[in-house]
């Protein structure tokens, strides 16, 4: 097929591959875009409260999330010695999703999420379940024959997959991942421990996602998950944002027009930063402004935006390859749904090489002894694109905003079950990308 695009710089940059600042042109006054769009507080309010009937259980079946009370959540912390070093204006603090529990990374939030909609729907329906119970309730047999009769089902280059099986197997669901060419050995591996069916695709996320969507639709006992269209994956997200203000307020850290903050967040399919996106924007207003950040080989959702034409357009289709370190970003469509419903909302994209990737996840590791994987480490490199483009000056200069008031969140996004191997293959590459390229 050939595509007819505008030929204008933010294209241009794509198709070079090009490490750019992209501001969105089509962004509009948060008040003016909420009431427009088919999710409400109501709705991220109820996914809240879904998350909190779930807790018992979910500190039952997980005994790590005792503490936290059965919640999923991670710390929000300062950027110390990395952030001396960064030496940016204001202030810089890592939203440490790499830590999450049960999966290692930020799928723990939709994933689990949607996974757990589905049971609570399937036990109210057969009358196993009131939502006034202690859900604990469904560790009882009935409810476990229930689930074992239904197989949740995805499409993923890893961590989707691996966040999905570990709670469909704690629940008792049948699990089948259909793992695109990206996802690592690892992950599957530590899947089909679980006794969850990994099945290994020679093809990319999107081909991957389409074969596991296929399979779904031939077979009424399989429980599609679907990353490009999910709405309960989107709210399992975006509920980060109550807990995010929360530990911001805790910390004494003001957040207003005047003092903004700056959300930095990977963007894969754009479910997690799109869900984040919203949930941040529904209780801050303008005063968060949210980037998206994506490899240069595969910045889908930047393309989707940028030419308007979201889930219709792919990296291949500009001449990307989609090949990157960063797995769990390397996707070269976007999701359609998020991209439309973002799109005044996003205040822009940031897109990088992989070798920025490993220097920064050196960094983290070195001065704050913090392990992410490549994919994760994409949104510390925000500030130095905000601060420090042509197109970042003018965006600060136009909002009136003085950088020594920005609070930037670089939102940290998976690595904690990467075996010690692997993250030592890392940190090698880091350590000579520092010595190329300067620390
Ligand atoms: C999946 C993933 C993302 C991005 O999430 P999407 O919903 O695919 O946009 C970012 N970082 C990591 C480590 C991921 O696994």
């Amino acid at each position: 097929m050939k595509l007819k695009l505008k030929d204008t710089a933010p294209v241009r940059n794509l198709r070079a591959g090009t490490p750019f600042l992209w501001c969105n042109p089509n962004l509009k006054k948060t008040n003016s875009v909420l009431p427009g769009l088919s999710l409400r507080m109501d709705d991220l309010r109820n996914a809240q409260a879904r998350q909190h009937r779930f807790a018992p259980l979910m500190a039952e079946l997980f005994p790590e999330l005792g503490i936290a009370g059965g919640l999923i959540e991670s710390e929000l912390l300062p950027a110390g010695k990395l952030a001396e070093i960064l030496d940016y204006p204001g202030t810089l603090l890592l939203k440490a999703d790499n830590d999450l529990p049960i999966a290692g990374s930020i799928k723990a939030r939709g994933g689990i999420y949607e996974v757990l909609h589905f049971a609570e729907k399937l036990a109210v329906d057969a009358g196993l379940l009131q939502y006034s119970d202690n859900y604990i309730k469904l560790l009882v047999p009935a409810a476990r024959k229930l689930f074992r009769k239904y197989t949740v089902s995805v499409g993923s280059t890893g961590n989707l997959g691996f966040s999905i099986g570990m709670i469909s197997a704690a629940l008792g669901f049948e699990c089948c991942i259909h793992m695109s060419n990206d996802a690592k050995q690892w992950k599957k591996e530590r899947l089909r421990k679980r006794g969850v069916t990994v099945i290994e695709h020679e093809s990319d996320y999107t081909s991957a996602v389409a074969e596991a969507r296929k399979a779904a639709e031939a077979d009424p006992s399989i429980y599609f998950v679907d990353d490009e269209n999910s709405v309960n994956l989107f709210l399992g997200y975006a509920t980060a944002a109550f807990r995010l203000k929360a530990q911001l307020e805790s910390q004494g850290i003001r957040v207003d027009e005047k003092h903004p903050l700056f959300v930095y967040l990977p963007c894969g399919v754009g479910g997690a930063p799109g869900g984040i996106t919203f949930g941040l924007k529904t209780l801050f207003g303008d005063a968060v402004h949210c980037f998206i950040v994506e490899p240069v080989q595969s910045p889908c959702m930047t393309l989707g935006l940028v030419t308007g034409k979201h889930s219709e357009i792919s990296v291949y289709d500009i001449g990307l390859t989609n090949a990157t370190e960063a797995d769990g970003l390397a996707v070269s469509r976007p999701s359609g749904f998020v991209g439309k419903f973002i799109g005044n909302l996003l205040n822009g994209a940031v897109t990088l090489e992989d070798e920025t990737l490993y220097r920064l996840l050196w960094l983290l590791n070195r001065h704050e002894s913090v392990k992410v994987e490549p994919s994760a480490a994409a949104g510390i490199a925000g500030p130095e694109f905000l601060l420090h483009s042509k197109e970042g000056k003018a965006y600060l200069e136009k909002a009136r905003i003085k950088p020594e008031n920005i609070t930037h969140i670089a939102w940290l996004t998976g690595g904690r079950f990467v075996p010690e191997t692997e993250m030592q293959k890392f940190l090698r590459k880091g350590a000579s990308a520092v010595k190329t390229h300067g620390g």
